[in-house]
């Protein structure tokens, strides 16, 4: 006899937050995919204890087109009857009269501590159900273990154990583009904003908007500032307006306080800001309280990503748990999705804001992540360039070289802004080499002057949201410039050290430049490599800077593009991405738009492959009802094919769609490398950069250390749950798919497989 079906229910609670769309779509389609009957529960615990029509079976298109929807489309309460036994012993009522034998949860920390209760009361519950005559014995039989899994749903990043809440880096980037504006109305009248931020418990939204946008000084409820604030934050000011700065941002999270316990609020930093009396800043100072536009709107690329993989994920850890397991929640490390326990991670979560109040900052530092307190290093590295406090011995003083190599990337700017804010904290000399190799070899025949020159802060200081590469960048290999003349320069300028920001070509270069040190002992200082490309194809990392931006851009140019079509006819949209020979950008954008087809380089196109899909859209469109007149996405990288394009393939569709249907071809082009970087992007670049000349500092002056050093030429990056250096001679030897100019082995590649299920894609379409 077959099994029943498992029936899984999920459900969105607590503040709404970006991506929680993602997640229920992600939710019942596994579910549907996996054989069980997916329901939603409608208004978080209201819903659950009020039953009835707020607990709905969810059918496969009723979820289609919520990825590009913001907030919760199945509602979000607070519920008080849910903190009480009686408003949680209807709701085990509702759910076994249901039939629901598992419920999935993506909320906050008090969500996820009202789930943990619900199951931990569970049997208790039932019998309580059974002995009142609610329910029969043999009715609560099936439903002995209720198994939940959390999600963690929040704008604000303040659950432990988890890098990245579902909706944070949507809050984020919708802070950041606000500050974005009001520094150009800053910068014109040479104002000063204090701008206040979400964040009652946790500062990351507040850190991390600083750190995104170079703001001027930072309070949040972790790391209150000392007795002196007040003082201190006048001094930081100063210093940056005595070297010329034409703006002021202060970032303030709502929860922020003094060592005392009292509240910081906005006007007390105006007011000290606009102080007119002796000494004082005289500052014209405006506040600006964002509120909740932080929370609204559509979810960045990464919350849908995110929110989907979680969602694919917790659908898993349901049918894969037995009585004996933990309840989960799913996390995500660095670029790792892993289960952990629900319970210790609340208990962590409440143990921070308990450290907060008993004013044990530096135990409430701790408990925060690495991320965090790396962040709070930057932010700290980047305000206090111009101080003697942090300087090295001159013995110890380093001369480094800047160099950025391939096509511009989101957070190239960023990347060198913040490294070179660290060289001067430390008394370094950063040194620009302009325009790639090509800028550099050029340089020494005497034709452009300037092309090799120390860095200017006050120019440097306002990169931190500047698009494309202000030193600029060159694909140029150091071969083709001549290798004996770059080795020649580099001992010209005396060169402790070298940092390289780029893609492949940089790649490329590196370990040209490493394969010539045998030559050239000038070659034999250390280098390193942060990967920054939109294709996201360098061996040695799972992201690089800029990816995030052009998935953004993508996204954006999707959503449009889905639109119109809704709003015209029924139509198939073939769009061509970027991306090389990865197919990166195509999968994780055809991922957080509900691509009904992602052609990529790594798969090729085959006539068989076409034909699929081609005899699906028909199906598809001939059981449309008009409910879901939305146009479909195909997304098609550059180099899928040496045969098929976007506009071959938009033309087989119309033609064997015999009028009822369209499609057409889009093509964004540059559009995808972005206009201001994403907040991500920008503050992944200022974390490994500072990481990359913490590295480099490491071999100090005159280092000779590429003689014998394998991690003396090497690439940052985030490999799994870790960030990390590898040697980029272990990366071009064993990693690196020369030919195809690619990583040999790519963690995305494991995301092909959730496109084409959530997309409704036949099972057979692809190569396996
Ligand atoms: P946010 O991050 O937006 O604050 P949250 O999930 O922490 O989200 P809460 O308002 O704390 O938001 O919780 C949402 C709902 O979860 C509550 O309205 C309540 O129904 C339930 N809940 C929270 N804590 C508990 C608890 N200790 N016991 C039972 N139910 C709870």
């Amino acid at each position: 006899m077959e099994a029943p079906k498992k029936k899984i229910a999920v459900m969105t609670s607590g503040g709404d937050s970006p991506g929680m769309n993602a997640v229920v779509r992600a939710v019942v389609r596994t579910a549907i995919h996996m054989g069980c009957d997916a329901f939603a529960v409608y208004e978080g615990y209201e819903g659950l204890v009020k039953g009835g029509d707020l607990i709905r079976q969810m059918g496969w298109s009723d979820v289609r087109g919520w990825l590009s929807e913001g907030g919760t489309l199945i509602g979000t309460a607070r519920c008080m009857a849910f903190y009480e036994r009686p408003g949680r012993l209807t709701a085990a009522k509702n759910m076994v009269l249901n039939g629901i034998d598992a419920l999935i949860i993506c909320g906050g920390d008090g969500s996820l501590t009202g789930a943990d209760r619900f199951r931990a009361e569970w049997p208790s519950l039932l019998e309580e159900l059974v002995a009142t005559g609610q329910l029969t014995a043999d009715q609560v039989k099936p439903y002995k273990h209720l198994n939940i899994v959390g999600l963690v749903g929040s704008i604000d990043n303040d659950l432990s154990g988890t890098d990245a809440t579902i909706g944070c880096y949507s809050a984020l980037a919708r802070i950041c583009e606000m500050v974005d504006y009001i520094e150009a109305t800053a910068s014109s009248h040479s104002r000063a904003f204090v701008i206040e931020v979400m964040g009652r418990h946790c500062g990351w939204l507040a850190l991390l908007a600083g750190v995104a946008t170079g703001a001027d000084f930072v309070f949040i409820p972790e790391r209150p500032v000392s007795d002196c604030w007040q003082e201190e934050m006048c001094t930081v000011v100063k210093r940056h307006r005595n070297y010329g700065k034409r703006k002021t941002i202060v970032i303030v999270a709502e929860g922020a306080n003094d060592k005392d316990g009292n509240k910081i609020i906005p006007e007390q930093i105006k007011d000290l800001l606009a102080d007119k009396s002796e000494g004082g800043l005289a500052l014209d100072t405006r506040i600006t309280t964002l509120g909740h536009v932080q929370r609204g709107g559509t979810a960045v690329a990464y919350d849908r990503m995110l929110g989907t993989i979680q969602g694919v994920e917790a659908v898993q850890a349901v049918l894969e748990a037995t009585p004996e397991t933990e309840t989960c929640f799913i996390a995500i490390n660095e670029n790792k999705i892993v289960r952990k326990p629900l319970m210790k991670a609340v208990a962590e979560t409440k143990s921070v804001s308990k450290a907060i109040d008993e004013k044990q900052f530096d135990k409430a530092m701790s408990l925060r992540d690495t991320e965090f307190s790396d962040q709070y290093k930057s932010y700290l590295t980047t305000t206090n360039v111009k101080t003697d406090e942090h300087k090295l011995p001159e013995k110890q003083r380093m001369r480094i070289g800047f160099i950025n190599v391939g096509a511009p990337a989101g957070g190239m700017n960023a990347a060198v802004r913040a490294a070179v804010a660290y060289c001067l904290s430390r008394g370094h000399t950063p040194i620009a080499i302009h325009n790639g190799f090509a800028g550099f070899a050029r340089h020494h025949d005497d034709k452009p002057v300037g092309s090799v020159r120390e860095f200017d802060w006050l120019e440097v200081d306002s990169w931190a949201s500047k698009g494309g590469s202000e030193i600029g960048t060159n694909r140029e290999l150091p071969s083709e410039s001549g290798m004996d003349l770059i080795a020649d320069l580099i001992k010209k300028y005396e060169f402790d050290a070298l940092f390289m920001v780029g893609g492949f070509e940089a790649f490329h270069a590196l370990s040209q430049l490493r394969i010539a040190r045998e030559k050239f002992p000038s070659l034999r200082i250390p280098m390193v490599l942060l990967p920054a490309t939109i294709s996201n194809n360098v061996p040695g990392t799972e992201h690089s800077l800029g990816s995030d931006t052009c998935l953004n851009e993508l996204v954006q140019y999707c959503d449009k593009i889905k639109q119109s079509a809704s709003a015209t006819r029924r139509r198939v949209f073939v769009i061509e991405t970027q991306g090389g020979r990865s197919g990166c950008i195509a999968t994780i954008a055809g991922l957080s738009v509900g691509a009904s087809a992602v052609y990529i380089p790594e798969e090729g196109i085959s006539l068989d492959m076409l034909n699929t899909d081609v005899k699906h859209l028909k199906k598809v469109f001939a059981e449309d009802t008009g409910q879901s007149r939305a146009g479909r996405l195909i997304l098609i990288n550059e180099k899928a094919s040496s045969v098929y394009d976007a506009k071959l393939i938009a033309n087989i569709i119309r033609d064997e769609a015999h009028g009822r249907f369209e499609s057409r071809e889009s093509i964004p082009g540059h559009v995808q490398q972005g206009g201001v970087p994403s907040p991500m992007d920008r503050c992944r670049a200022v974390r490994h950069a500072i990481k990359c000349m913490e590295h480099l500092q490491g071999y100090g002056k005159k280092s000779a250390a590429g003689a014998t050093d394998p991690l003396s030429a090497a690439v940052i990056g985030i490999k799994g749950s870790e960030l990390v250096f590898t040697p980029v001679k272990e990366l071009e030897e064993n990693e690196t798919d020369w030919p195809n100019r690619r990583p040999k082995q790519a963690e995305w590649l494991k995301m092909r497989g959730i496109v084409d299920i959530l997309g409704g894609r036949p099972q057979h379409a692809r190569p396996e």
